[in-house]
């Protein structure tokens, strides 16, 4: 091992591979992480990531042994209860609505939820201190070579190092997966996905509300207060060209047609950062391995922004592939140990977001009916509501599960 220059090379520097690096350095591997991208220092930076992620309990549990939730806890805001609500037509109307709350499934609260402008800062403080993780921002992953024993990476500035494994963790355009000839299946809507912060008038109650309507569902998550005024981060999915026409808005009308598609649930409500517009789809890794290289987070797997599920499931990557790797971590064994982990998973999920995206953005009468049905059905019978509450918690199965103080 020692001739080697480092026994992991994450090529990405987002959420989901400075948590691998940590968790990796943590189980006492040498890590090397890279990323063309230095983190921005505020929410109004060039380039700031305006998206909050909600990490489920599960998470946290990964979260707190790599040694990182002790520094994202302070800016975390608990979600003690989920709303459903239902609505049709223009201006919405409420047609059902329906509250899930954590203590059915024995939990103080389903998640935390973080800018992720903020962890980005937060875990780059970190990873720069923690022992056996190089850190190269500035730097991307260009090109590799593997061979049976180890890999040769080329860095973008002209360097070469020697790893074990190499991770692609780099994204949905990721670099290493096109380097390791891995294809890609995708699936298209149509949708778009506006992502930014508001304050309102109404208390969010630390809930966490999806409201449906024809063009997708409208997601508000619970913030910290922003200027001493209730907050909530918006993910509002819809057709892609009245995203576009939205994203056009003068501030007073913006702010107007928000509110209204929030039902006024939180009274009224006034957006206080930028827009950032994301395209909805569905994307799958035909494989998640090649020779000495894995894939994890949104380089094997692209999911719309519904359920809390994306950066959920690579957290269930992460967890999978530290748990996979033995004395020579690129060996074959190790790779197919993950690949049969998280495959199975993965493309489950994939096909389950992708059928409830579809349900939940319908503007047929019918299927809109039996949308309020569904939701009635299985919030009202107890049973039913555990199963899919824990169905939509299961990103990471884990004996790690303990409630996060
Ligand atoms: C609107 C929206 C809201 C969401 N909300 C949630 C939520 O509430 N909960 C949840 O679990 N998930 C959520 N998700 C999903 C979640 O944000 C993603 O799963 C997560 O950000 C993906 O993380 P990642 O690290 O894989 O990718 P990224 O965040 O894209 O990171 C990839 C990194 O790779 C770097 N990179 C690119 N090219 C190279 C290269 N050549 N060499 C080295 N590095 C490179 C990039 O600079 C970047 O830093 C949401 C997604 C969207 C679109």
């Amino acid at each position: 091992m020692s001739a080697m220059d480092t026994d992991i090379f994450i090529s990405g520097a987002g959420i989901a591979g400075m948590v691998l690096a940590a968790l990796l350095a943590k189980r006492g591997w040498r890590v090397t992480i890279c990323d063309p991208s230095t983190p921005p220092d505020s929410e109004g930076a060039e380039g700031s990531d305006l998206r909050s992620t909600a990490y489920l309990e599960p998470s946290v549990a990964v979260l707190r042994e790599a040694g990182l939730w002790e520094h994202l806890s302070p800016d975390a805001t608990p979600l003690e209860a989920l709303r459903v609500v239902d609505s049709a037509g223009w201006p919405p109307r409420q047609t059902a609505l329906r509250t899930f709350r954590p203590d059915d499934l024995g939990l103080m609260a389903f998640g935390w939820n973080v800018m992720n402008w903020r962890a980005h800062r937060t875990l780059t403080e970190a990873l720069s201190q923690a022992p056996g993780i190089d850190l190269r921002l500035g730097t991307g992953f260009a090109d590799m070579t593997a061979r049976d024993d180890m890999a040769f990476v080329t860095l973008t500035d002209g360097s070469r190092l020697t790893a074990r494994l190499v991770v692609g963790a780099d994204g949905r355009t990721s670099a290493v997966r096109e380097a390791a000839g891995i294809d890609t299946r995708i699936r298209r809507y149509g949708q778009k996905a506006l992502a930014f912060a508001c304050t309102h008038v109404e208390p969010h109650e630390r809930i966490s509300t999806e409201i449906y309507n024809a063009g997708g569902a409208m997601v508000t998550v619970p913030l910290s207060d922003h200027d001493g005024q209730p907050a909530s981060s918006i993910v509002w999915m819809d057709d892609g060209a009245r995203v576009n026409d939205l994203a056009q808005m003068d501030e007073g009308a913006f702010n107007q047609r928000l509110t209204e598609r929030a039902l006024a649930l939180l009274g009224p409500m006034r957006r206080v950062t930028p827009l950032r517009v994301w395209p909805v789809v569905t994307q799958t890794a035909r494989t998640l391995t090649a020779k000495r290289t894995v894939l994890v987070a949104e380089a094997a797997h692209v999911l719309p922004p519904i359920g809390a599920q994306g950066l959920n499931t690579s957290i269930a990557d992460i967890a999978a592939l530290a748990d996979s790797l033995q004395d020579d971590p690129g060996a074959p064994g190790a790779l197919s140990l993950y690949a049969r982990a998280r495959q199975a998973d993965m493309v489950g999920r994939a096909a389950a977001i992708d059928a409830y995206n579809r349900l939940c953005r319908s503007g047929l009468a019918p299927v809109q009916r039996l949308r309020a049905e569904g939701l009635k059905l299985v919030n009202d019978v107890a049973p039913l509501r555990r199963r899919v509450m824990m169905a939509g918690m299961g990103a990471l199965k884990s004996d790690r599960s303990a409630a996060p103080r």
